[in-house]
């Protein structure tokens, strides 16, 4: 069956123990926040945007919420400091533009868009993707637009425990108060192009100049229109070595599966060969959207042929 025509939007905002999300309260505000993004992408995607546009802008409206470990709520590495990374991919042609250890910039992935449209390269990092925000009139924002008491206290509760942790960690069994997660968002438009775009903070004390995933074409985003479209949240180390997004796509082109088998059968590879911590979200070549995890939850949310709203952990 054929659903050219329709149009399927996807975010995620991170995967985690997220304990934290115990009250009826928080959990409405992180599931408002999704649908209100996915609501923007609708949007777009009716009034004839392409994939790329949804993806982007739905990323970008992450970034801007604080409760997402991502542009002003991103996480705090070991001095204290913000790094961000974030990619682009446009299953179209297969271009791509990504960032990593960027500081003082409110939207990466705007930058990484930047790069994929106004540079020759994929991928620009620290001081040299700083000074081409400078070069594309990018505004650099001030610290403080980062620094908010929850990551202050979040990165001092890593450094007692002498630990690297996810956004969404457990830290203690009943003690967990991390509040915010990694986001990503993948399109198709009805024209039948997929798009994908991944932003991240990291993780909490992670190591200065530390990448994940989240840049890495093919770990942490992929797209291509004869296979998928796929963003990932967990662990970055562990998706970067099993390559997890350009794996499943890789399933579907190679082992001739759907993309929900494929997405199924990436996570337990995930799983199995790597003991992998995290999960994706993925949008198939027909415009059908999967999901799959190994922790415990994962903040998604989705739009399947452009039917209803759906927003869950
Ligand atoms: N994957 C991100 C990283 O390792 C973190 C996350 O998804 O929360 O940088």
């Amino acid at each position: 069956m054929s659903q050219t025509g329709t149009y399927s939007l996807m975010v995620h905002g991170g995967a985690g123990a997220l304990d934290n999300v115990k009250d009826e309260k928080t959990a409405v505000r992180y599931l408002e926040s999704i649908r209100s993004v996915l609501e923007h992408g609708r949007e777009i995607l009716e009034l004839g945007g392409s994939a790329l546009q949804a993806a982007e802008t739905c990323a970008s409206l992450l970034e801007d919420d604080p409760v997402f470990n991502a542009g002003c709520g991103s996480v705090l590495n070991e001095n204290g400091k913000v790094e961000m990374d974030a990619a682009i991919m446009d299953g179209r042609d297969l271009s791509a533009g990504a960032v990593a250890g960027v500081e003082n910039i409110a939207n990466p992935i705007q930058l990484a868009r930047l790069v994929m449209s106004e540079s020759e390269h994929v991928m620009l990092i620290g001081e040299g993707a700083m000074r081409f925000a400078d070069h594309c009139g990018m505004e650099r924002v001030p610290e403080s637009y980062f620094l908010t008491p929850d990551r202050i206290a979040q990165l001092e509760e890593a450094r007692l425990k002498h630990k690297i942790m996810l956004d969404h960690d457990s830290t203690e069994e009943d003690t967990e108060d991390q509040k915010y997660g990694t986001i990503g968002a993948i399109a198709r438009d009805p024209q039948g192009n997929l798009a994908a775009a991944t932003s991240t903070g990291g993780i909490v004390n992670k190591r200065m100049g530390r990448v994940g995933d989240s840049p890495i074409i093919g770990a942490g985003v992929y797209a291509d229109n004869e296979t998928c479209a796929v963003s990932a949240t967990g662990y970055g180390e562990d998706f970067m070595r099993s390559v997890l997004c350009k794996t499943i796509a890789d399933f579907i082109s190679m082992k001739g599966m759907d993309a929900e088998a494929a997405t199924k059968a990436g996570i337990e590879y995930f799983h199995r060969k790597l003991k992998g911590r995290g999960g994706v979200i993925t949008i198939g070549q027909d415009g059908k959207c999967s999901s799959a995890f190994t922790t415990k939850k994962m903040i998604h949310g989705w739009i399947e042929h452009g039917a209803e709203t759906h927003a869950r952990f």
